[in-house]
């Protein structure tokens, strides 16, 4: 199997801080990684440090077969950042912005009147290709963003939550454009904070917290490896839900105060129901109503992290 990403024991600290301890990861090429982790993870530090933004105090990564200690240039040469870090200039058209990353990547003249008519039409900005991109709607902005960091194909393509803000329509246009980078050949490493994002677009995904990698696979073995049912169980009053919670409080459990629901992991047999609810009547937090539902990235994403990020309070 051919790998864009390889990193292996990946350490890096601020200060005192250590921020990455021992990260390892493989990205296959050709396919999207969706790297979650909670806020200051390390997510956008181990980004940086593949795109050889800042240095690493140990470990490896090589990116395209380059090592990013060694051979940062030739790294740099082979990706692409873009996302919340848009390099759109809003004073230019489309066609304007493609051109000046063309003449940054040393296009000929020919050269990049061929690739902006390639990439205005694969990237649907026909209508809009001689409009300045301050009178774009996000959508509009996110696919000439994405468009700009194809002038050149990268080997790898960071994306930054890269529908955040726009509507479902432009959001599945957005979806769709990264999958069919992925199925040109380009790998993505896709970090986000929107579960239904990853879920969408990434082939496997990574969970980072505490400085390493607790969980990797597809969003479905990610799913079925956390429970096979999640409970859901719905309260009408503040008392009874916060009586309940002090009852099934373990990892794994989705409380939601708004709501007054809590989702606990359950392998869904009788059992174990019968359990859960007799606990809670004997403990006085019967609820109003129970439902199943199969677990969501959510889920998985709350049973992994939540237990560390309260012992890290
Ligand atoms: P978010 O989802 O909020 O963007 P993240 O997972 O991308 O978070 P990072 O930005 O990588 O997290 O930050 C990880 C940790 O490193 C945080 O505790 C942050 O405060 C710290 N950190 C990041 N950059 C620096 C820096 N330049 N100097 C000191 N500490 C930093």
């Amino acid at each position: 199997m051919a790998y864009t990403v390889i990193v292996d024991d990946l350490r890096k600290s601020y200060g005192s801080t250590e921020v990455l301890r021992g990260v390892d990861l493989r990205i296959e090429t050709s396919s999207v990684l969706g790297l979650l982790g909670a806020n200051g993870a390390g997510k956008t530090t181990l980004v940086r440090a593949l795109a050889t933004l800042i240095g690493i105090d140990g470990g490896r990564a090589e990116v395209a077969g380059h090592d990013v200690a060694t051979e940062p240039q030739a790294v740099r040469r082979a990706i692409s950042l873009t996302g919340q870090y848009a390099a759109v200039d809003e004073v230019l058209t489309a066609r304007e912005n493609l051109a000046m990353v063309a003449r940054l990547r040393r296009l000929s003249r020919t050269e990049t009147t061929a690739r902006t008519g390639d990439l205005v039409e694969r990237f649907g900005l026909g209508s809009i290709v001689d409009r300045r991109a301050s009178t774009y709607s996000g959508g509009q902005r996110r696919r000439l963003d994405l468009a700009m960091s194809m002038v050149v194909p990268p080997t790898l393509l960071f994306l930054d939550e890269p529908t955040t803000g726009l509507d479902p329509r432009s959001r599945d246009q957005v979806w769709a454009t990264v999958r069919e980078l992925a199925d040109s050949g380009v790998t993505v490493l896709l970090t986000t904070q929107y579960l239904e994002e990853a879920d969408q677009l990434a082939d496997r995904i990574a969970v980072l917290d505490g400085g390493r990698i607790v969980a990797e696979g597809t969003p479905e073995e990610l799913k079925t490896q956390v429970a096979g049912e999640v409970v859901r169980l719905s309260y009408g009053d503040a008392s009874t839900y916060e009586a309940a919670l002090a009852t099934v409080r373990t990892a794994g459990v989705a409380p939601d105060p708004a709501l007054l629901t809590i989702d606990v992991p359950s392998d869904g047999t009788p059992e174990s129901l019968r359990a859960l609810l007799d606990g809670l009547e004997t403990a006085g937090a019967s609820p109003r109503r129970v439902g199943m539902h199969a677990p969501s990235l959510d889920d998985v994403f709350l049973t992994l992290t939540a237990p560390k990020q309260e012992a890290l309070r």
